[in-house]
This record gives structure tokens, sequence and C-alpha cells, in this order.
């Protein structure tokens, strides 16, 4: 369902076979609605651009970890393709009120909301949920369309445009990091309230219970299982500093004295209960009572991020920080990295002013300028690392730990190669939901550049950034507790009766992948392979702490992998897909309007 807020107007989309064939759903649909529909050049946060909030063919059902949609639209941060998962209610309702997936386009003259209700859209007032935090407006709009509703919303970031502000729900849950938050601010669009009544369709409803529940009792039966349950993604912290890759003092450290205070093992002491979406009997938010008493989720990235990478080692305040951070709606990882970033230019003497390493109260102020764009350090720091360190000019952008202009996650490469060139090239800037190779390289030959890393980070690639994101599952049933890959061909057939092997998947998200380079190339006017390289601290300060003291990327080697990777993809030596890769994707259209940008390579 497309709705247009500039004309008020909602309009049914009724899309055909070809388009689930090629595309799946989510992330597949996302792309492929913005390639065709958001023109080029258009201004992220001008009415021009979509907001695409997408679910896909096992959302909602009751699969493993199914209660999660894509939300996606041109990035402010980026220029480019951005795009993020959230796991909330509103993926479940949203495909109960009757729709795969609903577009927001145009922009509103004032603040409203949209609410999607058995089939229909209309959209409310919402003058007084502006400038409310997540909590409360959500709190209220719940009061309003029922305890059951879906809603995804924006806090203050959102509403102020600070580029990598997210989309939030259910007091802890966020997603769209490359400032999904701020194209919906730009629409004036405060909430989408979600609010069904019908189950989905389902091609075998028998069939896909009884898969359901046998692959629910074999996620039970894993022998990781009740360590996830205690720890959840709360274990990295151990496991990044054991191996030289936690995030510390603006990634320059790999590794932190106080770890141990902000651990899983920390956490357990200090937790109070345990949440996660919907329909996930893995649940993986670890609530706390922060420092000032209230309830507080914490996962990895947001302690790497908000603790160690600013060197502060108390987890109740890390806590604080990162719940004041979902309440404002903006991205814990990119104010992590963005604040790092400003301790770091400081220290350097290319900042005046600036928090120091681990002062806790000059940060919680310093994140609140920074969704408010107050001041000159927070307006500066909320265009994000790339923008801020081009403004402040000099050397500058050493400090700048990006790719594509999105903030890098919770994992330092000095001595990762694969991993840098995982973020290098992402689809949507540094993260490493599309492949987290890291894991599996430390147990390699961990310092090498090879073609078996960069044939891995495919694969990786294939699985949690094609299938996962386009069957819109959590991934994380299978990364972290083994649950295996065939079951998701058995769920998807008993959900739309359609049969697809893993290769056949493979294909589609080879598809989705090229579909979204072609929309980073579109929108650069060309491409150049510097783009997808990691961040330059990585190649010219050397890790400074630990068993890796003096590690550093090899530039010469890195590009060796960057070319064996646009080989294996079908691209060509500039990062640009090959025509002949076009072809036997069956975008064969994308091909004819790439050719009008910069000339294709057979
Ligand atoms: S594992 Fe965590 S992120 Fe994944 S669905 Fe469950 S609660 Fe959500």
């Amino acid at each position: 369902m497309f709705y247009d807020l500039s004309k008020h107007k909602a309009r049914v989309w009724e899309y055909g076979g070809e388009m689930a064939r090629k595309f799946i759903g989510g992330r597949g649909f996302a792309a492929k609605i913005l390639w065709d529909m958001v023109p080029r050049g258009a201004d992220p946060l001008g009415p021009e651009n979509k907001l695409v909030f997408a679910a896909g063919p096992l959302t909602g059902l009751p699969g493993p970890s199914t209660g999660k949609l894509v939300i996606a639209a041109k990035s402010p941060l980026t220029g480019g393709y951005g795009d993020g998962n959230v796991g909330s209610v509103a993926a479940v309702q949203m495909r109960r009120a009757g729709f795969d997936a609903v577009v927001v386009e145009g922009a509103s003259k004032k603040p409203v909301y949209l609410l999607v209700e058995k089939g229909k859209a209309e959209v409310f007032d919402a003058e007084d949920l502006w400038g409310l935090d997540t909590f409360e407006a959500e709190r209220r709009l719940k009061e309003k369309h029922g305890k059951t509703a879906g809603v995804l919303l924006i806090g203050p970031a959102g509403e102020n445009l600070v580029n990598y502000a997210v989309v939030a729900s259910q007091e802890g849950r966020a997603g769209g990091r490359p400032g999904m938050g701020a194209v919906m601010g730009s629409k004036k669009l405060k909430a989408v309230v979600f609010v069904g009544d019908k189950e989905p369709e389902v091609a075998d409803p028998e069939g896909l219970r009884k898969l359901a529940s046998e692959a629910r009792e074999d996620i039970k039966s894993k022998p990781m299982y009740n360590f996830w349950i205690r720890q959840g993604t709360m274990a990295a912290v151990q496991w990044s500093q054991e191996n030289s890759v936690l995030p510390t003092k603006n990634f320059s450290e790999g590794i932190f004295e106080g770890a141990s205070a902000v651990d899983g093992y920390a956490m357990e002491k200090i937790k109070t209960h345990q949440r996660g979406c919907p329909f996930c009997n893995m649940p993986c938010g670890n609530v706390v009572e922060d420092a000032e008493g209230n309830p507080a989720e914490l996962d990895y990235e947001n302690v790497a991020l908000l603790g160690p990478n600013l060197l502060i080692g108390d987890l109740k305040k890390i806590a604080v920080l990162n719940r004041m951070l979902d309440k404002l709606g903006l991205d814990t990882i990119g104010a992590g990295n963005s604040v790092g970033f400003a301790m770091e230019a400081k220290e350097k003497g290319l900042l005046k002013e600036g928090p120091e390493w681990g002062d806790y109260e000059a940060v919680k102020e310093l994140l609140v300028d920074i969704a408010y764009k107050r001041g000159d350090l927070g307006r500066l720091l909320s265009k994000g690392v790339k923008r801020a360190s081009e403004e402040i000019g000099g050397s500058a952008d050493l400090y700048a730990v990006h790719v594509k202009g999105l903030e890098v996650t919770g994992y330092d490469c000095h001595a990762a190669p694969a991993m840098a060139l995982a973020y290098g090239t992402s689809p949507i800037g540094a993260h490493h939901k599309d492949a987290w190779i890291i894991s599996w390289e430390v147990k390699t030959d961990r310092l090498a550049y090879t073609r078996e890393k960069v044939e891995k980070l495919i694969w990786m690639q294939r699985i949690r950034g094609g299938i996962f994101e386009s069957m819109v599952s959590c991934r994380l049933p299978w990364i972290e507790l083994g649950f295996e890959l065939e079951w998701y061909p058995k769920l998807f057939k008993a959900a739309t009766g359609v049969s697809m092997t893993i290769d056949d998947m493979f294909e589609v998200a080879d598809r989705i992948y090229t579909l979204i380079r072609a929309y980073w190339v579109r929108e650069y006017g060309g491409w150049s392979r510097e783009y997808d390289r990691p961040p330059r601290k990585w190649f010219e300060i050397p890790l400074s702490k630990g068993p890796y003291s003096g590690a550093k990327l090899d530039p010469e080697k890195y590009e060796e992998m960057l070319s064996w990777y646009y080989e294996a993809r079908g691209w060509d030596e500039r990062g640009v897909p090959r025509k002949s890769t076009l072809g036997k994707l069956g975008l064969g259209d994308v091909a004819a309007e790439l050719e009008k940008i910069t000339p294709l390579k057979e």
C-alpha cells in the first residue's frame, strides 16, 4: 500500500508473482521500489524520497523469530541506499492489517501519524505528539489504539532531521541506522500505527504450524541455547576483548582494561528480565536497571560503542546512555562512534570543544545536543562523522571511522582484513549485519588476505543480507545457535506454496545486491573503488594495545581482495555491475538505465 502524505491519499498496489519470485520481500522489495520509484538525485529529506516498511513472506507467521520488518529509503547520511530491520509487533500487525509493505511518499505540512487498520489507511493530526520522546508518544498512541497496536515512530532526533536518527518501537527496539528516522521526520510523520485482525494467508497452514513447532523445539535443543538466553549478544564483549576487536578509544586500542565490568557476566548480575521480538523463543533483549533506576535494554553494539569506545566502564551508566538514545530515537552505534570521533579530534587539537575520554556527564549532555542539533558541536556531530570530518578539515578524516558515511559498528578491523572487506562492501555502509565474518576469521589465518575469505564473505552476504533480509526473519537462530539453513526453504514453501532451493535463494540474493549496487552507482554518478574502502584509520594508525598492537591493514592486499570480490560478484574493476551480470540476473532494464550514467563493461 502506498500512502501519499502530500495528497493524503492511499492507493493499494497489487504486486505480481514476478516481483515475489525475483525479490522475495523485505529488502528485496524495498530495493526494487526505491530503484523504480525514487528519481535519481532525489533529496533524501524531500518529498520525492519514499519510506518503505516491508515485511517478508515469513513475517508474522509462526516460524522462529519472524516478528521483523525492513525499513528503507534513500539515506540522508550516505546519499545511497539505506535500510535496517526492526523487531516489533508492528511487523506482525502490518500483515494482519492486510499489507506486505507500506510505502510512505510525499510529505505532510504539519505533524501527523498514519493509522493502517484492517485494510485501510488514514492520517491523524500529531501536533500533540511532536516533540515527545519515543516512549511517551508510543504510550499515548497505544492508549488510543489499543495495547496490541504495533507502533513505529520517531523521537526528537528524527523530528530534527539528525542524519542517523532511527525508527523506534517498544521502548528499546530500533532500526534504520542510515537515517531512516530523519526521512520519517522530513515527512512530518511522527508514527505509523498498525492494527490488524486477520491472519496473513498461508499456503499450508497445518504444515507451517507443524514445522514451526518442530523448529522451535530444535532451537531450544541447541547446546548454546541456555547461555544465549542468559547473555544474548552481550557475550560478544568478552569475545571481542579476547580477540582484540573491541572498539576502544574510538577504534584505537582493540582491548579495554575495564572490559570485565561491562561484559555479559557483569550484565547478568544486574539483569532484571528479558524482552524480545514477537515469535521469538530465544529473546535477546537483556533489561537491566540503569544508574538512574530505570529499566534499560543492553546489547553488544550499544555497550561497545557507548562504553569502551568512549572509555566509559560502568555498565549502569552505559545503560542510561542507551535508554536516553532509545527515547531520543538516535542510533546508538552512530552516536557512540560520533562522540568517540569528537573526543579524539579534541585530543588531537582539531576541535576546541568536546568531552574528555570517559566523561560520562559530558557525553550525556552532548547526546542531547546532537538530537536537538544544539550548539556548534551538537550541530556538527548530528551530520555524522564523515561530514563532520570534512567540515573540520585537515587530518580529521583519519579519525572518522565510517564507510560511505555510515559509522562502523562494534568490530575493530586493524587485524581482521575480511571483516574490513565486509564493512567495505556492505550494501548500506559500515554495518556487520550482512556478514559477520570476523567470528570465523579470527579462527583462521587471521591476518591473511585470501580468496577463501572473499568466497566466505559472499556466502555470508547471500545468507544474511539476502535470505534473512528478504524473508524478513531474524538471522540470529542460524548464527548464534546453529539452527540449520535448510529449515528456511521448508518454511518458505509452507508459507507461500513456492518451492525454492537455497541456491535459488542465493540467486535472489545476488540480484538484490547487484540492484542495490546499481542504485548507489546511479546516485553517485558512477563508481570508484575508494567508496568500498574501510576507514583510513585502520590502514594508517596501528592498533596501539594488546596482542595485536602494531597491526594495521595493508592497502595493496586489501585492493587485491576487493578485486577478487568484484570478480566473484560479476562487477567490473571499478565496482560497477557488468552488463552480462545484470542480464543474467534479469536486470536488463537496470542495465539500460545505468548506461545513461556510466559505460558498462560486458
Ligand atoms: S533473537 Fe533477538 S533480535 Fe532476533 S528475533 Fe529474537 S529477540 Fe529479536
